[in-house]
Protein backbone atom coordinates (compact mmCIF):
# COMPACT_ATOMS: atom_id res chain seq x y z
CA UNK A 1 0.00 0.00 0.00
CA UNK A 2 1.12 3.38 -0.81
CA UNK A 3 2.54 4.95 2.40
CA UNK A 4 1.47 8.80 2.99
CA UNK A 5 4.99 10.28 3.99
CA UNK A 6 8.17 9.15 2.23
CA UNK A 7 11.27 9.64 4.94
CA UNK A 8 14.56 10.04 3.52
CA UNK A 9 15.58 6.72 5.02
CA UNK A 10 12.99 4.83 2.57
CA UNK A 11 14.76 3.00 -0.47
CA UNK A 12 13.95 5.18 -3.25
CA UNK A 13 13.28 2.36 -5.33
CA UNK A 14 10.25 1.50 -3.11
CA UNK A 15 8.82 4.96 -4.87
CA UNK A 16 9.38 3.66 -8.34
CA UNK A 17 8.29 0.25 -7.20
CA UNK A 18 4.88 1.05 -5.34
CA UNK A 19 1.77 0.33 -6.64
CA UNK A 20 -1.51 1.50 -5.93
CA UNK A 21 -3.66 -0.94 -3.40
CA UNK A 22 -6.61 -1.75 -5.62
CA UNK A 23 -9.00 -0.58 -3.19
CA UNK A 24 -12.06 0.47 -5.17
CA UNK A 25 -12.32 3.06 -2.42
CA UNK A 26 -12.78 5.44 -5.29
CA UNK A 27 -11.24 9.02 -5.18
CA UNK A 28 -11.34 12.23 -3.58
CA UNK A 29 -11.36 14.96 -6.42
CA UNK A 30 -10.13 17.89 -3.89
CA UNK A 31 -10.85 21.76 -4.53
CA UNK A 32 -7.20 22.65 -6.41
CA UNK A 33 -5.60 24.21 -7.56
CA UNK A 34 -5.87 26.33 -4.64
CA UNK A 35 -4.94 23.39 -2.48
CA UNK A 36 -2.19 22.24 -4.47
CA UNK A 37 -0.85 25.94 -5.10
CA UNK A 38 -1.16 27.82 -1.87
CA UNK A 39 -0.31 30.63 -2.30
CA UNK A 40 -0.27 30.90 -5.96
CA UNK A 41 2.30 30.77 -7.22
CA UNK A 42 3.25 31.31 -11.61
CA UNK A 43 6.23 29.43 -12.67
CA UNK A 44 6.78 32.34 -15.44
CA UNK A 45 9.16 30.29 -17.32
CA UNK A 46 6.49 27.93 -18.24
CA UNK A 47 3.60 30.05 -18.44
CA UNK A 48 5.66 32.31 -21.23
CA UNK A 49 7.62 29.33 -22.62
CA UNK A 50 5.03 27.32 -23.63
CA UNK A 51 2.42 29.58 -25.31
CA UNK A 52 6.05 31.07 -27.10
CA UNK A 53 6.94 28.06 -28.53
CA UNK A 54 3.91 26.84 -29.86
CA UNK A 55 3.90 30.31 -31.72
CA UNK A 56 6.78 29.27 -33.16
CA UNK A 57 5.36 26.04 -34.13
CA UNK A 58 2.86 28.39 -35.92
CA UNK A 59 5.36 29.26 -38.01
CA UNK A 60 4.85 26.46 -40.04
CA UNK A 61 1.16 27.72 -41.39
CA UNK A 62 3.32 29.91 -43.62
CA UNK A 63 4.23 28.79 -46.46
CA UNK A 64 7.78 29.85 -46.67
CA UNK A 65 8.52 27.39 -43.59
CA UNK A 66 7.47 24.34 -45.51
CA UNK A 67 9.75 21.76 -46.84
CA UNK A 68 8.86 17.85 -47.05
CA UNK A 69 12.32 17.08 -45.37
CA UNK A 70 10.90 19.47 -42.29
CA UNK A 71 7.52 17.50 -42.10
CA UNK A 72 9.19 14.08 -42.23
CA UNK A 73 11.74 14.45 -39.83
CA UNK A 74 9.18 16.09 -37.48
CA UNK A 75 7.28 12.79 -38.06
CA UNK A 76 10.70 10.49 -37.48
CA UNK A 77 11.12 12.88 -34.62
CA UNK A 78 7.93 12.08 -32.69
CA UNK A 79 9.29 8.61 -31.97
CA UNK A 80 13.31 9.11 -31.91
CA UNK A 81 12.70 12.35 -29.12
CA UNK A 82 9.44 11.19 -27.71
CA UNK A 83 9.19 6.99 -27.72
CA UNK A 84 12.92 6.67 -27.00
CA UNK A 85 13.34 9.59 -24.86
CA UNK A 86 10.48 9.97 -22.85
CA UNK A 87 8.32 6.73 -22.72
CA UNK A 88 11.42 4.49 -22.82
CA UNK A 89 13.59 6.68 -21.03
CA UNK A 90 12.39 8.93 -19.14
CA UNK A 91 9.01 6.75 -17.83
CA UNK A 92 9.82 3.30 -17.96
CA UNK A 93 13.46 3.47 -17.34
CA UNK A 94 14.07 6.13 -15.16
CA UNK A 95 11.01 6.41 -13.24
CA UNK A 96 9.88 2.69 -13.15
CA UNK A 97 13.28 1.02 -13.22
CA UNK A 98 11.56 -1.61 -15.93
CA UNK A 99 14.74 -2.32 -17.35
CA UNK A 100 18.68 -1.31 -17.45
CA UNK A 101 20.52 -0.61 -20.31
CA UNK A 102 24.87 0.07 -20.50
CA UNK A 103 25.31 3.57 -19.34
CA UNK A 104 25.93 4.88 -22.78
CA UNK A 105 22.74 3.90 -23.99
CA UNK A 106 20.48 5.12 -21.11
CA UNK A 107 22.72 8.70 -20.93
CA UNK A 108 21.90 9.24 -24.49
CA UNK A 109 18.10 8.54 -24.42
CA UNK A 110 18.15 10.92 -21.46
CA UNK A 111 19.23 13.49 -23.82
CA UNK A 112 16.96 13.05 -26.20
CA UNK A 113 14.38 13.37 -23.87
CA UNK A 114 15.68 16.62 -22.95
CA UNK A 115 15.41 17.64 -26.65
CA UNK A 116 11.55 17.62 -26.49
CA UNK A 117 11.75 20.35 -23.34
CA UNK A 118 10.43 18.57 -20.71
CA UNK A 119 12.61 19.39 -18.11
CA UNK A 120 15.14 17.11 -16.12
CA UNK A 121 15.17 14.00 -16.40
CA UNK A 122 15.43 14.57 -12.59
CA UNK A 123 12.51 16.64 -12.49
CA UNK A 124 10.90 14.75 -15.12
CA UNK A 125 11.29 11.42 -12.71
CA UNK A 126 9.91 13.21 -9.25
CA UNK A 127 6.82 14.63 -10.87
CA UNK A 128 6.15 11.34 -12.10
CA UNK A 129 6.56 9.40 -8.90
CA UNK A 130 4.63 11.85 -6.85
CA UNK A 131 1.64 11.25 -9.48
CA UNK A 132 1.97 7.42 -8.83
CA UNK A 133 2.48 8.18 -5.40
CA UNK A 134 -1.12 10.34 -5.25
CA UNK A 135 -2.87 9.54 -8.35
CA UNK A 136 -6.25 11.71 -8.56
CA UNK A 137 -5.64 12.37 -4.83
CA UNK A 138 -4.11 15.42 -3.62
CA UNK A 139 -1.22 16.32 -3.87
CA UNK A 140 -0.61 14.60 -7.37
CA UNK A 141 0.23 17.56 -9.66
CA UNK A 142 -1.73 16.51 -12.77
CA UNK A 143 -4.81 15.22 -11.79
CA UNK A 144 -7.30 15.95 -14.81
CA UNK A 145 -10.05 15.41 -12.38
CA UNK A 146 -9.68 19.38 -11.04
CA UNK A 147 -10.63 19.92 -14.45
CA UNK A 148 -9.21 19.05 -17.80
CA UNK A 149 -6.90 21.74 -18.99
CA UNK A 150 -5.59 22.02 -15.16
CA UNK A 151 -4.46 17.67 -15.69
CA UNK A 152 -3.24 18.46 -19.34
CA UNK A 153 -0.95 21.65 -19.22
CA UNK A 154 -2.26 24.02 -16.46
CA UNK A 155 -0.33 22.26 -13.54
CA UNK A 156 2.83 23.18 -15.43
CA UNK A 157 2.59 26.70 -15.35
CA UNK A 158 2.39 26.91 -11.41
CA UNK A 159 4.64 26.40 -8.40
CA UNK A 160 3.91 22.35 -6.63
CA UNK A 161 4.01 23.02 -2.89
CA UNK A 162 5.06 19.47 -2.62
CA UNK A 163 8.11 20.29 -5.03
CA UNK A 164 9.67 23.36 -3.77
CA UNK A 165 13.25 22.90 -2.96
CA UNK A 166 16.39 20.56 -3.54
CA UNK A 167 15.25 18.61 -0.69
CA UNK A 168 12.01 18.11 -2.62
CA UNK A 169 13.70 16.72 -5.67
CA UNK A 170 16.33 14.72 -3.54
CA UNK A 171 13.69 13.10 -1.84
CA UNK A 172 12.08 11.36 -4.88
CA UNK A 173 15.06 11.17 -7.10
CA UNK A 174 17.80 10.10 -5.07
CA UNK A 175 19.24 6.95 -7.15
CA UNK A 176 19.07 9.50 -10.39
CA UNK A 177 21.03 12.40 -9.43
CA UNK A 178 23.52 9.16 -7.99
CA UNK A 179 24.75 10.25 -11.17
CA UNK A 180 26.64 12.54 -12.39
CA UNK A 181 25.13 12.90 -15.64
CA UNK A 182 21.89 13.91 -14.51
CA UNK A 183 23.38 15.92 -11.66
CA UNK A 184 25.40 17.88 -14.54
CA UNK A 185 21.89 18.34 -16.63
CA UNK A 186 20.68 20.35 -13.54
CA UNK A 187 23.50 22.94 -13.38
CA UNK A 188 24.10 25.74 -15.14
CA UNK A 189 20.77 25.05 -17.50
CA UNK A 190 22.40 22.20 -18.68
CA UNK A 191 19.15 20.52 -20.13
CA UNK A 192 17.86 23.73 -21.73
CA UNK A 193 21.14 24.37 -23.43
CA UNK A 194 21.28 21.10 -24.92
CA UNK A 195 17.56 21.69 -26.39
CA UNK A 196 19.17 24.94 -27.60
CA UNK A 197 22.10 23.42 -29.37
CA UNK A 198 19.48 20.67 -31.08
CA UNK A 199 17.85 23.82 -32.38
CA UNK A 200 21.01 24.96 -33.72
CA UNK A 201 21.61 21.51 -35.41
CA UNK A 202 18.45 21.16 -37.43
CA UNK A 203 18.90 24.56 -38.76
CA UNK A 204 22.70 24.33 -39.92
CA UNK A 205 22.23 21.05 -41.26
CA UNK A 206 19.74 22.49 -43.34
CA UNK A 207 21.67 25.35 -44.36
CA UNK A 208 24.70 23.47 -44.92
CA UNK A 209 22.58 21.25 -47.42
CA UNK A 210 20.21 23.78 -48.91
CA UNK A 211 22.64 26.64 -50.15
CA UNK A 212 24.11 23.86 -52.98
CA UNK A 213 21.07 22.54 -53.50
CA UNK A 214 19.18 26.24 -54.45
CA UNK A 215 22.43 27.75 -55.27
CA UNK A 216 22.13 30.64 -53.09
CA UNK A 217 22.24 31.35 -49.01
CA UNK A 218 18.60 32.54 -48.81
CA UNK A 219 17.88 29.50 -50.00
CA UNK A 220 19.92 27.95 -47.08
CA UNK A 221 18.70 30.00 -45.11
CA UNK A 222 14.84 28.92 -46.07
CA UNK A 223 15.70 25.28 -45.91
CA UNK A 224 17.32 25.42 -42.46
CA UNK A 225 14.69 27.24 -41.12
CA UNK A 226 11.92 24.56 -42.51
CA UNK A 227 13.92 22.03 -40.94
CA UNK A 228 13.92 23.57 -37.62
CA UNK A 229 10.02 24.83 -37.68
CA UNK A 230 9.20 21.32 -38.65
CA UNK A 231 11.71 19.04 -36.94
CA UNK A 232 11.90 20.98 -33.46
CA UNK A 233 8.88 23.34 -33.17
CA UNK A 234 6.23 21.11 -34.54
CA UNK A 235 7.95 18.52 -33.33
CA UNK A 236 8.13 19.43 -30.07
CA UNK A 237 4.53 20.88 -29.88
CA UNK A 238 3.11 17.36 -30.70
CA UNK A 239 5.73 15.65 -28.08
CA UNK A 240 4.10 17.88 -25.47
CA UNK A 241 0.51 17.38 -25.88
CA UNK A 242 1.21 13.14 -26.67
CA UNK A 243 2.68 13.54 -23.09
CA UNK A 244 0.32 15.80 -21.29
CA UNK A 245 -3.23 13.62 -23.20
CA UNK A 246 -1.51 10.81 -21.24
CA UNK A 247 -1.86 12.77 -17.68
CA UNK A 248 -5.46 14.26 -19.15
CA UNK A 249 -6.93 12.01 -21.26
CA UNK A 250 -6.17 8.79 -20.22
CA UNK A 251 -7.82 9.73 -16.62
CA UNK A 252 -10.78 10.60 -17.41
CA UNK A 253 -11.80 8.43 -20.80
CA UNK A 254 -11.23 4.88 -21.54
CA UNK A 255 -12.01 1.57 -20.11
CA UNK A 256 -10.58 -0.13 -17.48
CA UNK A 257 -8.96 -3.92 -17.06
CA UNK A 258 -8.14 -3.34 -13.01
CA UNK A 259 -9.97 -1.67 -9.93
CA UNK A 260 -6.99 0.66 -9.27
CA UNK A 261 -7.92 3.28 -6.97
CA UNK A 262 -7.14 6.36 -9.37
CA UNK A 263 -9.03 7.18 -12.18
CA UNK A 264 -6.63 6.00 -14.66
CA UNK A 265 -7.80 4.69 -17.97
CA UNK A 266 -7.24 2.65 -21.09
CA UNK A 267 -7.36 5.36 -24.20
CA UNK A 268 -7.05 3.30 -27.61
CA UNK A 269 -6.45 6.64 -29.26
CA UNK A 270 -3.64 7.81 -26.82
CA UNK A 271 -2.11 4.50 -27.24
CA UNK A 272 -2.30 4.76 -30.54
CA UNK A 273 -0.71 8.25 -30.75
CA UNK A 274 1.67 7.71 -27.99
CA UNK A 275 3.15 4.82 -29.07
CA UNK A 276 2.13 2.77 -26.27
CA UNK A 277 1.46 5.15 -23.12
CA UNK A 278 -2.27 5.31 -23.74
CA UNK A 279 -2.74 1.97 -22.05
CA UNK A 280 -2.59 3.79 -18.51
CA UNK A 281 -4.92 1.94 -16.52
CA UNK A 282 -2.94 -1.12 -16.66
CA UNK A 283 0.25 0.63 -16.11
CA UNK A 284 -1.03 1.98 -12.89
CA UNK A 285 -2.29 -1.41 -12.08
CA UNK A 286 1.55 -2.80 -12.68
CA UNK A 287 3.73 0.30 -12.63
CA UNK A 288 7.16 -1.14 -12.83
CA UNK A 289 6.04 -3.79 -15.95
CA UNK A 290 8.24 -2.15 -19.15
CA UNK A 291 5.34 -3.39 -21.07
CA UNK A 292 1.74 -0.84 -21.11
CA UNK A 293 -0.07 -3.36 -23.29
CA UNK A 294 -1.06 -6.18 -21.43
CA UNK A 295 -3.77 -7.85 -23.92
CA UNK A 296 -2.66 -8.57 -27.76
CA UNK A 297 -4.23 -6.24 -28.94
CA UNK A 298 -2.95 -3.17 -26.84
CA UNK A 299 -0.65 -2.29 -29.01
CA UNK A 300 2.65 -0.89 -27.27
CA UNK A 301 5.27 0.21 -30.23
CA UNK A 302 7.48 1.34 -26.82
CA UNK A 303 7.28 -2.10 -25.56
CA UNK A 304 8.26 -3.70 -29.12
CA UNK A 305 11.25 -1.48 -28.87
CA UNK A 306 12.29 -2.71 -25.53
CA UNK A 307 12.12 -6.04 -27.26
CA UNK A 308 13.92 -5.55 -30.02
CA UNK A 309 16.73 -3.67 -27.67
CA UNK A 310 16.91 -6.90 -25.40
CA UNK A 311 17.34 -9.47 -28.67
CA UNK A 312 19.89 -6.93 -29.00
CA UNK A 313 21.36 -7.43 -25.60
CA UNK A 314 21.01 -3.38 -25.11
CA UNK A 315 18.35 -3.92 -22.29
CA UNK A 316 18.50 -6.00 -19.30
CA UNK A 317 16.15 -6.71 -16.78
CA UNK A 318 12.99 -5.92 -18.53
CA UNK A 319 9.98 -6.39 -16.05
CA UNK A 320 7.07 -8.09 -17.85
CA UNK A 321 3.59 -7.64 -16.15
CA UNK A 322 2.57 -9.73 -13.28
CA UNK A 323 -0.62 -11.04 -15.59
CA UNK A 324 1.93 -12.50 -17.97
CA UNK A 325 3.27 -14.54 -15.57
CA UNK A 326 0.32 -15.36 -13.61
CA UNK A 327 -0.90 -16.97 -17.14
CA UNK A 328 1.97 -18.75 -17.72
ZN1 LIG B 1 4.38 5.89 -14.70
ZN1 LIG C 1 -1.49 8.41 -14.34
Amino acid sequence: MATDVVTDEQDETDIAAEAPESTGAGWDPLAWPETAVNPVQVRWRYAVGIPAVHLLACLAFFPWFFSWTGVVLAILGLYMFGTLGINLCYHRLLTHQGLTCPTWLEHTLAVLGVCTMQDTPACWVAMHRIHHKHSDHRPDPHSPLVNFLWGHCGWLMFQNREFTNVHDYQRFTRDILRDPFYLRLERRENWLKIYLASMFVFFAAGFVVGWPLTGTALGGVQFGASLMVWGVFVRTVLTWHITWSVNSVTHVWGYRNYDTSDNSRNNFWVGLWSNGEGWHNNHHADQRAAAHGHKWWEFDVTWLTIRLLEKLGLAKNVVRPKVWQQSN
